[in-house]
């Protein structure tokens, strides 16, 4: 892939979401829009007019083949966890709202699945005028990473969330950022015995996140 890829000369001069979410539609700021269904922006709830204050922002690493088809962010498998674990430790869900590091779903045929892949740093990177305009538009209290990828495009590739989850990282220009996993690598470990041990870390982290925003 070529380099010097950008979405910036995609955004519209109006920020808004709704406008945001209109004009990333039309985004080939990289060459992911190609074998997408559409692009999946942020939102609080599915559906939703994103027109509460948001407290948490949330952001994954790209749209799974659910998100690809419904056009919502976080309402396949691992987004039900998510939403799971956040009522457990007692986060609205409403003031939560869940974007991604890129706006479209970048996957390998095998058989007749979809499978994801995982976006290069130069797609991330052409993704992040999106993410700060989503950042701007919403102004969260404080900005959750969930995975490597995500991390990566807010904290740099230097980040190691297995080493600094649950820390919180002050950033210029940026709210309070911590790190913790995704939910997908929960779902992806191989024994009960392990999912439940990764699930009550995870959850140990957002309980740390309900005691910040509180
Ligand atoms: S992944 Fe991001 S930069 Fe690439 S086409 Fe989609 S919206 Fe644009």
């Amino acid at each position: 892939m070529a380099t010097g890829l950008n979405a910036e000369r995609y955004l519209p001069d109006k920020r808004t979401l709704p406008v945001l979410q209109k004009a990333v539609q039309n985004c080939h700021g990289c060459d992911l829009y190609r074998n997408a269904t559409q692009a999946v922006f942020g939102e609080l709830e599915a559906g939703s007019e994103g027109n509460r204050p948001v407290a948490v922002m949330m952001i994954g690493e790209q749209p799974g083949d659910k998100e690809d088809i419904e056009g919502h962010p976080f309402v396949g498998p691992a987004g039900k966890l998510l939403d799971e674990c956040l009522q457990q430790v007692g986060i609205d869900r409403r003031e939560v709202y869940v974007t991604n590091a890129v706006k479209h779903f970048k996957w390998e045929p095998r058989g007749k699945r979809r499978i994801h892949k995982k976006p290069s740093v130069q797609e991330i990177k052409a993704c992040r005028p999106w993410l700060d305009a989503e950042l701007e538009a919403i102004r969260p209290r404080l900005i959750v990473c969930l995975g490597a990828t995500a991390a990566q495009a807010i904290l740099g590739s230097a980040f190691k969330v297995t080493q600094e989850r649950g820390k919180i990282i002050t950033k210029a220009g940026l709210p309070p950022i911590t790190a913790t996993v995704h939910p997908s690598a929960i779902l992806r470990t191989k024994t009960d015995e392990d999912r439940h041990r990764e699930k009550r870390a995870f959850i140990a982290d957002l309980k740390k996140i309900a005691a910040l925003i509180a």
